[in-house]
């Protein structure tokens, strides 16, 4: 089964390669992905091939007219299990859900690269199945946009990359950001790689990758954090249970650094916080450990 990406632009130059260069270049040659480029030029009206025209309503800029735009997606569909994506920094951020979904559900997608301004309205509204954002910025067209969301795709095509493990544990995958990875040298100019990574005990090693993850996903991200608490209602994410461990292996540690008194007395002699229910003992069995 090839799974076939459809792009429709003002630029077909800039995608020569990218049929050709890395896992992408041999998944084509697997035929596990297919790429068609439409210039849209040919689509173009009349003796000049007029692909834009002035904005309605006035105002800088021109705007790429629908017709040779709708003309050039109607032929390059060719699947019912196909889905036509108009690029535009209007659109709905393009995330690593949605390039899942696009990959399980579809064999063919096509992307509609704007200039310009943009591209007339009624074209997403009424002629694609979505629009979509690569982030919030703005380019000065949709090519980019497009490169991105087929390589996002591409690399969940079964077959596409070698270890496909190793797509599970990546970024976002999880609702959070991947582990900061390490190799040699052990001490390059004087920065070492975290002794833990080096020895050898693979539990903790999972552990503090765990740890790792979590933490650079709430000094870079935060909002994913909320964001995977939302999507994966009413389940809950793998990274809770993780944090979960984390809080009670702290809360052991604690224990330990503060055994507990022997008598009620005895802790409220000792200043104890008034607010907290009395520790009962050294196991975490505080009675408001997370369950
Ligand atoms: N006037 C538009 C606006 O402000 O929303 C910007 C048009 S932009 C200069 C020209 C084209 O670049 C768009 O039609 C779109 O195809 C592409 N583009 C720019 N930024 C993008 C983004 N963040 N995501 C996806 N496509 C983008």
């Amino acid at each position: 089964m090839t799974y076939r990406f459809d792009i429709i632009t003002l630029f077909p130059d800039f995608f020569e390669t990218l049929p050709r260069v890395g896992l992408i270049g041999k998944a084509v040659e697997r035929g596990l992905l297919s790429f068609r480029v439409h210039d849209l030029r040919p689509f173009g009206l009349g003796r000049y091939r007029q692909v834009d025209d002035r904005a309605y309503g006035g105002g800088v800029g021109i705007v790429l007219r629908p017709e040779p735009v709708v003309a050039a997606i109607e032929k390059a569909r060719e699947s019912d299990r196909s889905r036509v994506l108009v690029l535009s920094p209007q659109g709905r951020l393009w995330t690593q859900h949605r390039a899942r979904e696009l990959a399980a559900e579809v064999d063919q997608v096509i992307l509609v690269c704007g200039r310009y301004e943009g591209i007339d309205e009624r074209v997403a509204r009424f002629f694609a199945d979505d629009e979509i954002a690569i982030g919030d910025y703005v380019l000065m067209g949709g090519e980019v946009a497009a490169w991105v969301i087929i390589e996002s795709i591409a690399r969940l095509i079964p077959g596409v990359i070698g270890n496909p493990e190793s797509l599970e544990l990546e970024s976002f995958e999880r609702g959070i950001l991947d582990y900061p990875q390490y190799t040699r040298p052990a001490n390059f100019r004087g920065y070492r790689v975290p002794a833990i990574l080096r020895s050898g005990h693979h539990q903790a090693v999972e552990q503090w990758r765990r740890l790792q993850a979590l933490k650079k996903t709430v000094e870079h991200r935060p909002d994913l954090l909320l964001h995977s608490l939302y999507e994966t209602r009413p389940a809950a994410p793998i990274w809770l249970s993780w944090l979960k461990d984390w809080i009670l292996w702290l809360e052991k540690q604690y224990n330990k650094l503060y055994p507990a008194q022997k008598n009620r007395s005895e802790a409220s002699h000792a200043g104890s916080d008034s607010e907290t229910p009395t520790t009962e003992d050294a196991n975490g069995s505080s009675g408001h450990s997370p369950r």
